[in-house]
């Protein structure tokens, strides 16, 4: 799946969750953060693609990674907010026409919550990838969520990488979403569609 992909399936899912309504708005931007979070490991390879190919999709795309980030991510969120300070950063670009007629009330979520949704939002990463692989030139890219401990690789390819249904349909719920609310319904009915979508497609390719 690529970036965009990733970011609309954790603010989504933390929506579909309900957790926007217990926690607020910032535990749903660290979804989708943390739903970004093992691709770091495509990093290095803009300064020397091949000396880090073979990390890319390793060296993040693991299950010890995952929860020592997610560590990491929750106590830094707790500690220094900076979800909150990313926000009050990224409104100044916004256009003027956009108004918040009222300040949200601050909710908070626990460094435990934030940390099982980092852990829970990159497995969901794992997934994605499995299930979006192969196409344009390029094999299967099996995921290794045992290593370094196990080499043991996983793919379950249902539609080529690239294929542009998921990013229409996950634009089609967040506009829903924003024009109409009724948020965890629509991001419930948008993951239903995804998911048969997915299914359906694969018979298709
Ligand atoms: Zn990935």
């Amino acid at each position: 799946m690529t970036s965009p992909e990733h970011t609309m399936v954790g603010i989504l899912g933390a929506i579909a969750l309900g957790l926007h309504k217990r926690f607020g708005w910032s535990v749903v931007a660290f979804a989708a953060v943390a739903s970004n979070v093992p691709d770091w490991d495509g990093l290095p390879m803009l300064f020397d693609m091949g000396r880090f190919e073979s990390g890319h999709r390793v060296w993040g795309h693991n299950l010890v990674l995952i929860v020592a980030t997610s560590v990491v991510l929750g106590w830094t969120q707790t500690r220094f907010e900076w979800i909150q300070r990313l926000g009050v950063y990224a409104v100044k670009f916004l256009p003027n026409e956009v108004k918040f007629s009222q300040q949200p009330p601050k909710l908070l979520a626990p460094m435990p919550v934030l940390i099982l949704v980092g852990i829970g939002f990159q497995s969901v990463h794992l997934v994605c990838d499995m299930v979006v692989s192969g196409g344009q030139g390029l094999s299967d890219w099996l995921v290794k969520p045992f290593w370094p401990f196990g080499n043991t690789g996983f793919v379950y390819p249902l539609i080529r990488w690239g294929d542009v249904g998921p990013t229409v349909i996950m634009m089609a719920g967040l506009i829903l979403v924003a024009k109409f609310g009724r948020a965890q319904f629509v991001a419930v009915l948008t993951f239903v569609g995804l998911i048969s979508y997915l299914f359906c497609r694969s018979y298709w390719i």
